[in-house]
């Protein structure tokens, strides 16, 4: 081992799957593979998804729902972030449902459907407060009344209707809950009866029953990351699945040098004044980050030694008392999502379980 190497427990994961399923019951359990599975490698974990008993799989863009089906995953997809040039009709022909924020957009996914001979299955969103995209509480009616009118000839079938929310705070939760019931009110009014609802990610998933609905798009929660700030992924049951370990290729001046550095995914601003410093374990010690350069890092080693190749976990589990991702968002001032995702895309990359 001369870099980097990243260690992605699968059996861990389906079983974090596994639990978040169940806690979802009777609502089905959708499971998130976006940004290439939050770094953890898109087709490995989609597969561990279904495995553990995902029902349907969130992609985000329909090129990486195109690669799913490509590689034999039949279960439902949904990618819901179009851009100009997204292939509307080719996410029809292989299946895949589309969310829906704008009746500029749908006439797009309506003219698709008409080219390639196939209705699209299609979820309306409305925004409920995060602003990111979602059609407004104006343009709502609009929206239900086009997708209903194409339903109607025969272009589309409404498969859904849904928001996402910003899990700010509970009060912001509960506003966009009380929005979310009202756009559902007002597509009954328009003639869309008992359609599929789907609102709670990771956080509400888990703590708000309420929100829970036909479906829950967990994410984070399935990588064995807590989605909060007060409890930590294995305090919800939940197992890390990354492991970042890097060999020690230097030792002197009771320093040890490790081959991983900020290019490789270490947050420099642990050392910053806003940051609160950073550990590492080494041989079963952990061992004190005090400098970070592009690809490697220096630990002090105290009164101890290092030899060169022993093994420095970065983070892991947390099994062994080496820190967890969560521990290192905590130390940078960022999220254990933004850990993980920039955890180096260099590094050799193991898949075991
Ligand atoms: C990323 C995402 C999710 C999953 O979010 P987590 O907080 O990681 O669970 C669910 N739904 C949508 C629309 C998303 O963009």
């Amino acid at each position: 081992m001369t870099g980097p190497t990243l260690l992605f427990d699968l059996a861990a994961f389906r079983a974090n799957v596994r639990s978040l399923a169940a806690t979802a019951a009777p609502a089905r359990c959708m499971i998130a593979v976006k940004a290439n599975a939050y770094g953890h490698g898109m087709l490995p974990f989609a597969l561990a998804a279904v495995e553990g008993g995902a029902e349907a799989l969130a992609v985000l863009e329909v090129p990486a729902g195109l690669e799913l089906r490509g590689a034999g995953l039949s279960v439902p997809l949904f990618a819901w972030l179009h851009g100009r040039d997204t292939d509307f009709g080719a996410a029809i022909t292989a299946d895949i449902e589309l969310g829906v924020s704008s009746t500029a957009e749908l006439e797009a996914v309506v003219a698709a459907a008409i080219a390639v001979g196939k209705p699209a299955g299609v979820h309306l969103k409305v925004d409920t407060g995060l602003h990111r995209n979602g059609a407004s509480p104006e343009d709502w009616p609009g929206l239900v009344s086009a997708a209903r009118d194409a339903e109607l000839a025969g272009w589309l079938r409404i498969a859904g209707l849904w928001s996402h929310l910003a899990d700010a705070s509970p009060e912001d939760d509960a506003a966009a809950l009380a929005e979310f019931q009202a756009a559902i009110a007002v597509a009954a009014g328009l003639g869309v009866e008992n359609p599929f609802l789907h609102l709670a990610a990771s956080s509400a998933g888990i703590r708000e029953p309420e929100a829970r609905f036909d479906q829950v798009r967990f994410g984070i929660a399935a990588y064995g990351i807590s989605p909060f700030d007060d409890i930590d992924g294995r305090g919800l049951g939940l197992r890390p699945v990354m492991t970042f370990r890097a060999p020690v290729i230097a030792v002197a001046d009771g320093r040890a040098t490790v081959a991983a550095g900020s290019a490789d995914g270490v947050p420099p601003s642990v050392l910053t004044a806003s940051g609160c410093g950073a550990w590492v374990l080494l041989e079963g010690v952990r061992r004190e980050v005090v400098d970070i350069h592009i690809d490697t890092l220096e630990l002090d080693l105290g009164e101890g030694s290092a030899h060169i190749g022993d093994i420095a976990t970065l983070f892991g589990p947390g099994d062994d008392g080496e820190p967890t991702a969560e521990e290192w968002a905590a130390w940078s001032g960022s999220i254990g999502d933004e850990i993980v995702a920039r955890a180096s895309t260099r590094a050799e990359r193991v898949y075991r379980g």
